[in-house]
C-alpha cells in the first residue's frame, strides 16, 4: 500500500468514529425555502370563489382554474388554454399520460402501445431522471439511451434511431438544467427535437419536462427556444406534450403540476382523466394563484431561492475544486441553475465510492440510478444533490465524498 493510499485510509477511518449520518440523495427543497411559500396558508381568508365565479370546495375542473393555469403558462411558455393544472406532482401527469397511451392509445381503437407487435422503445437521454426511467421500466417500455452533449441530447444519434426504429413512441427532455447534467438545450437542439414528429409514427411524443424552468442561480438565465413555436412551425404539434409544477417554487409536497399540449391531446387526455377523478384540488390552485398574482412576483421568489441554495452549490464546486482539482481523473459539472451537481469517477469507480460514502453514513444516490435499468455502462456517474442538508452537513458530505474518490482511485492503481 503507497503512502498516499495509507493515508487517505487513516482519513477514512478517522469518519466511522464520527457516526455521520448524511444524505445527498434527492433533490429536496430545504427548510428554509419551505419557509418562503408559508403564506400560502391562510392566504384564501375565507374567499373561495375563483375569479371566473367557481366554488373552488366543490367538485368539479377537471383542466384547472384558469388563474392557476396562467402560472402554467408563465412556467412553460404556451397559451392558457393549452394547459391543464392537476395535484401536486407532475410526475403523477406523466405517468397518467404514458399509461393512458400504453394501455388504452392515443387515436382510438387499435393504438394501445401494449398491443403494438414489437412493442414500443422511448429514446432516453442519459444520463437522466431516474422517474422518468422507472416509468418506462414499470411499463414494459423498452428505453434506448442516448447520450448528453452539454447541449442537450446527442441528436445525431437520436435522428439516427428514429429513421430505423418504428416502434419509438417517446423521447424524454429535461430542457433547461437538465437533471443531473444540467445541459440547456441549444437552439439548434430544440429546432432539431421539433422536427422529430416528422419521422415517427403518429403517436409519438416528446416528453418535454420543463421542471427547472425558472430555477435559475444566475441573473443572466439563458432562454431556451420554444419549442411549443417550433412544433407549430414544422406542422408536429401534436407531438408534443410538456411538463411543469411548482413543487420547488412553493412546497415540494403540496404544490400544483401543469400538463401543455394541443387542445386536440389535451381533449383526449381528460376524456380518460374523467375516469379516474372528478377534479383536482381546486383550493391549493386558487391559493398558489393568489400566490402569484404576476409573473414577475414569481420571478422574485425564484431569486429568494438561488440567493439560499446558490451558497451550497459554491460550497461543493468551492470543495471539489481544491481537494480534487484534476488530479483524480474525475470531472464535474458547473450548473447555472437546477437542482443538481453531475459527478463523473474514473469509469469503473463510482459504485466503490458510493459504496465508501455510505459505509461511514454518507448516503449518495445509487450509482447507476440515472440510467436506464440503474446501468451506467462507464460505471462513473453519481448525481450530487446539494440543496437539502444545512451548509455544514453539506461540507462535511462532500469532504467524506473526496477522500472516498481518492481512496478509490488510489486503490484501483494498484
Ligand atoms: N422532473 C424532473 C426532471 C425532476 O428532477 C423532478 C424532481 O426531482 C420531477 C420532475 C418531479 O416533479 P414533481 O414534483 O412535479 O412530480
Amino acid at each position: 500500500m503507497s503512502q498516499q493510499e495509507a493515508s487517505l485510509l487513516e482519513q477514512y477511518e478517522g469518519f466511522k468514529s464520527l457516526n455521520l449520518k448524511l444524505d445527498i440523495t434527492r433533490g429536496k427543497p430545504c427548510a428554509e425555502q419551505l419557509d418562503l411559500s408559508v403564506k400560502l396558508d391562510g392566504i384564501l381568508g375565507g374567499n373561495y370563489i375563483s375569479e371566473q365565479g367557481i366554488d373552488c370546495r366543490n367538485y368539479g375542473g377537471l383542466d384547472g382554474l384558469q388563474e392557476a393555469r396562467d402560472v402554467g403558462s408563465w412556467l412553460l411558455d404556451a397559451p392558457t388554454d393549452e394547459i391543464m393544472v392537476g395535484s401536486n406532482s407532475s410526475l403523477t401527469f406523466m405517468y397518467q399520460y404514458i399509461s393512458q397511451a400504453h394501455h388504452h392509445g392515443l387515436e382510438g381503437d387499435g393504438s394501445a402501445w401494449n398491443t403494438l407487435e414489437g412493442g414500443v422503445r422511448f429514446i432516453c437521454p442519459t444520463p437522466g431522471y431516474d422517474r422518468h426511467f422507472s416509468i418506462c421500466e414499470h411499463l414494459g417500455i423498452e428505453m434506448i439511451a442516448v447520450g448528453m452533449t452539454g447541449d442537450g441530447p446527442d441528436m445525431d444519434q437520436i435522428e439516427k434511431l428514429m429513421r430505423n426504429d418504428p416502434s419509438i413512441r417517446g423521447l424524454w427532455c429535461v430542457p433547461k438544467y437538465s437533471n443531473p447534467t444540467g445541459d440547456i438545450y441549444s437552439d439548434e437542439t430544440v429546432q432539431r427535437i421539433a422536427n422529430l414528429g416528422k419521422l415517427a409514427a403518429s403517436d409519438f411524443r416528446i416528453f418535454w419536462d420543463n421542471a427547472y424552468s425558472v430555477h435559475d442561480l444566475t441573473d443572466q438565465p439563458a432562454n431556451i427556444a420554444n419549442i411549443r413555436q417550433l412544433c407549430l412551425d414544422a406542422g408536429t404539434e401534436d407531438s408534443l406534450v410538456q411538463f411543469a409544477s411548482t413543487s420547488k417554487i412553493t412546497f415540494a409536497g403540496a404544490g400544483i403540476s401543469f400538463l401543455s399540449s394541443t387542445k386536440k391531446n389535451i381533449k383526449i387526455f381528460t376524456d380518460h382523466l374523467g375516469f379516474r377523478s372528478i377534479g383536482p384540488d381546486k383550493i391549493n390552485q386558487l391559493r398558489h394563484a393568489r400566490f402569484f398574482t404576476e409573473q414577475a412576483q414569481l420571478t422574485a421568489h425564484m431569486k429568494k431561492h438561488a440567493a439560499i441554495i446558490q451558497p451550497k452549490f459554491d460550497r461543493v464546486l468551492e470543495l471539489l475544486n481544491t481537494e480534487l482539482g484534476d488530479q483524480t481523473g474525475s470531472n464535474w459539472t458547473q450548473p447555472a441553475g437546477g437542482y443538481f451537481i453531475s459527478f463523473n469517477t474514473r469509469p469503473g469507480l463510482a459504485k466503490e465510492v458510493v459504496k465508501l460514502c455510505a459505509d461511514v453514513g454518507v448516503k449518495l444516490t445509487p450509482a447507476g440510478a440515472s440510467f436506464p435499468y440503474g446501468n451506467d455502462p462507464e460505471d462513473s456517474n453519481i448525481r450530487l444533490a446539494p440543496t437539502l442538508p444545512t451548509i455544514d452537513e453539506l461540507d462535511q458530505a462532500i469532504r467524506v465524498f473526496v477522500v472516498c474518490v481518492k481512496l478509490a482511485v488510489a486503490r484501483s492503481t494498484h
